[in-house]
């Protein structure tokens, strides 16, 4: 089972640029359109289930804006 995440947005930071919604690898970001931010923007946000946590939005945002997090997953002895 691939390992689940998720992510938060600072609004007060994102711009809109979309970098994190075109490289998120599972497809689950996307500009909100029915939101707009202080300074004008629609901002990202997870749109669907499907978050691995694999972290390579926050690595693309220019803003700095996204933290995300990972299940950690306790492995049980055999
Ligand atoms: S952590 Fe990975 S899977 Fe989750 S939203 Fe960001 S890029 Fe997509
Ligand atoms: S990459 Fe950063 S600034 Fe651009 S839309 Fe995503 S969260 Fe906002």
């Amino acid at each position: 089972m691939p390992p689940k995440g998720r992510i938060a947005v600072n609004e007060m930071y994102c711009k809109g640029c979309e970098l994190c919604v075109n490289a998120c690898p599972q497809h689950v970001i996307a500009l909100a359109a029915d939101r707009i931010t202080a300074k004008g923007y629609h901002p990202a946000a997870l749109v669907k289930e499907g978050c691995t946590g694999c972290a390579i939005c926050s690595v693309v945002c220019p803003e700095a804006a996204i933290t995300v997090w990972r299940e950690a997953v306790r492995r049980v002895p055999a």
